[in-house]
């Protein structure tokens, strides 16, 4: 979901094919302990490490409530309702191409984000698309409507009030210098690299996988993530799982309800 009308239009030139075969969350680092397993006693001794279930609790938080960090919205799961207003945007404090306002929760991690993969050499990075109202989603999509039509308008914006943008809890990034903003071949970049592989450290998630396009209804946008906190994010990260509507075993959401 990018709103490609507000912002600079920059045509990458090579390899999207390419790109558009590689998975954005290759699961490689050190084995993860779910946050949410059972805290040992602090007068216990270490006990030896052992391949047990996560137990993980998939229903802490719900996912129906549009101020929930687990919120899922997709073409068939729209906000509820749908002119959702976050109570605690802020300002980000990161470089930004238009309007910067997350929840403050995904403001912070999306600020530790950036610092750690500067300083990880990723190279620079910038909100290019943060939280958006259903006010200005209706000024994009319609936008899309007279210039390509509705067929065309849902295939590159969210309708108003199904966009993860207006939960205050997705953004669009891209590096800095610019170079392939809102194209497939910024998963390609330093950047797009280095967030595939560690944004779930902060939280984020990779929503929309090149190989998960029927699931989740969107093409890979390598630039969009999506804050969800570290526990769940950590646990997706750890057990493979790349999308939200798998991992609740929610149905997929390709298009919208007729
Ligand atoms: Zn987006």
């Amino acid at each position: 979901m990018s709103s490609r009308s507000r912002s600079p239009v920059f045509v990458c030139a090579v390899v999207v094919a390419a790109a558009l075969g590689l998975v954005g969350c290759a699961p490689v680092t050190a084995p993860i302990r779910s946050s949410s397993a059972t805290p040992e006693a602090a007068d216990t001794p270490t006990p030896t490490p052992t391949p047990t279930p996560s137990g993980f609790d998939k229903t802490a938080l719900p996912i129906d409530d549009p101020a929930s960090i687990w919120v899922v919205v997709n073409k068939v799961r729209p906000l509820e309702p749908s002119t959702y207003v976050p109570a605690d945007l802020i300002t980000t404090p990161v470089p930004h191409l238009n309007p910067p306002g997350l929840r403050s929760e995904a403001a912070s991690a999306m600020a530790a984000m950036f610092a750690t993969a500067k300083a990880e050499g990723a190279g620079g990075m910038q909100l290019q698309s943060a939280s958006r109202s259903y006010g200005v989603q209706v000024k994009v999509y319609n936008g899309y409507v007279s210039s390509v039509g509705e067929d065309g308008a849902d295939a590159q914006s969210a309708r108003p009030g199904y966009s993860e943008h207006q939960t205050g809890l997705a953004a669009d990034i891209s590096a800095v210098p610019l170079t392939c903003a809102l194209a497939a071949c910024f998963g390609q970049t330093p950047q797009g690299l280095w967030l595939a592989a560690n944004a779930y450290r902060f939280g984020f998630l990779l929503r929309y996988p090149a190989d998960k396009t029927a699931i989740t209804g969107y093409m890979y946008e390598p630039w969009h993530f999506r804050y969800i906190g570290v526990p769940l994010a950590t646990e997706m990260h750890a057990t493979g799982v790349t999308t939200l509507e798998e991992f609740f075993g929610l149905p997929p959401a390709p298009d919208y309800a007729p």
